[in-house]
């Protein structure tokens, strides 16, 4: 099948280390959308497929919560920068100002060097190939204090609206995010093939 892990760009095992950040959690459930979609459900999801996917690569994962826990901002930024880790990949779902259900699309961000803008376009290459319909918001550079604050290169992924017509719809598909898992994971490890 597509989503067979043997599919999946190879690179040596046992060297890489990846931190994988679901967004919000516990008492934040970040973004609510149409029908009560929430975000903290979405990116958690979708995280800890890509953690099982790399982790069947050779990669080291970790994740910067595995469950719905409250985590602020600042000891994920820690957590990533006393690993040493070789790429930092927050993940998110968008919603858009006033709820507007014609607005969607992905999104991928990165903050700043030559290394973040190469994670997060790799990264963005793939998930745009599995959102047929969904708008291509671009990879774009933002100041979001986990990507700025990290010290590795670092992307922060939108997967899509959880306030959008036509996102909302895909993304509570279990289908769809295993999909998206599937292409975030394809994108950070040709990420780490180019970068050696
Ligand atoms: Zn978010």
């Amino acid at each position: 099948t597509r989503l067979d892990p043997k599919t999946l760009p190879t690179v040596p095992r046992g060297i890489y280390k990846v931190v994988i950040d679901p967004g919000h959690g516990g008492p934040d459930p970040g973004a609510v959308g149409i029908g009560g979609l929430r975000e903290t459900d979405v990116v958690l999801d979708i995280s800890l497929q890509v953690s099982k996917f790399l982790s069947t690569k050779g990669v080291k994962v970790l994740m910067t919560r595995n469950k719905e826990i409250d985590l602020d901002l600042p000891p994920r930024v820690v957590r990533a920068n006393r690993s040493r880790a070789d790429a930092f990949i927050s993940i998110h779902a968008n919603a858009s100002r006033g709820n507007r259900r014609d607005v969607n699309g992905l999104e991928t961000y990165y903050y700043t060097g030559y290394k973040g803008h190469n994670l997060a376009k790799k990264i963005h290459q793939e998930i745009i190939k599995v959102a047929y319909g969904s708008p291509d918001r671009g990879v774009r550079r933002s100041r979001f204090f986990v990507i700025r604050r990290t010290d590795m290169p670092a992307a922060l992924v939108e997967v899509g609206f959880v306030t959008g017509r036509i996102d909302s719809r895909k993304l509570k598909q279990a289908n769809h995010r295993q999909k998206l898992a599937f292409a975030i994971s394809k994108g950070i490890l040709n990420y780490l093939k180019e970068a050696g």
